[in-house]
């Protein structure tokens, strides 16, 4: 007799990637946290960083925290989220992932996609972004609702560079009020139900 998988074992295959030399210096593979049948939005970031290379989950340091905090502030529960990123393991001293190993990868990210479906993808940063849509400057399209290869995204400002200047954490939170929103009319659009509480 065959069981079904529990949703904490749906991706673990990848726990044990070698891809790409990412892997050679990381503790771990940094999978994703969240359920992946019961998030209704996927966020994805660039790459773990330090702490997340540490304790095994993305966005658990510093910029995670501060973004889930902005988040929780406009009512946006972590647990709406299935969390992920481009780069499943941490590039050397934070360095920007190459080509290659955003290549080497995607089909993780490809697999996780195909597998929560979720109703709403949120982009984190030019990484992210270019996944879905590469022909488009974040600057220009952060903080609103796009279609990209028959998906719906919602690009964000990844929260390292919202840290690292002030003046756009206005701008930030405005398009997280504006994230929040949206979820919200796509859920009732779907479900015709309240957002919250309510479960697939
Ligand atoms: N932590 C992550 O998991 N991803 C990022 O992009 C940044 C910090």
């Amino acid at each position: 007799m065959t069981t079904k998988p529990h949703y904490k074992d749906v991706f673990s295959k990848m726990e044990h990637c070698r891809r790409c030399r990412l892997r050679d210096n990381a503790k771990q593979v940094v999978v994703g946290s969240g359920n992946p049948k019961k998030a209704i939005a996927m966020l994805i970031g660039e790459a773990p960083g330090r702490t997340e290379n540490e304790l095994g989950d993305p966005f658990v340091g510093k910029s995670g925290q501060f973004m889930f905090e902005i988040f929780e502030k406009f009512r946006l529960p972590r647990k709406l989220f299935y969390v992920t990123n481009i780069v499943k393991c941490q590039p050397p001293d934070n360095r920007d992932p190459h080509p290659d190993e955003i290549a080497a990868c995607k089909p993780h990210l490809d697999f996780q996609i195909k597998t929560v479906k979720p109703l709403l993808y949120v982009p984190v940063g030019r990484f992210a972004l270019k996944h879905f849509d590469a022909s488009v400057k974040l600057t220009y399209v952060h903080g609103t609702l796009m279609e990209s290869k028959g998906v719906k995204i919602f690009p964000l400002y990844h929260p390292a560079y919202i840290l690292r200047n002030f003046n756009a954490r206005v701008q930030f939170e405005a398009d997280v009020v504006e994230l929040r929103k949206t979820l919200r009319r796509l859920y009732k659009e779907t479900k015709n139900k309240k957002m919250f509480g309510v479960r697939r």
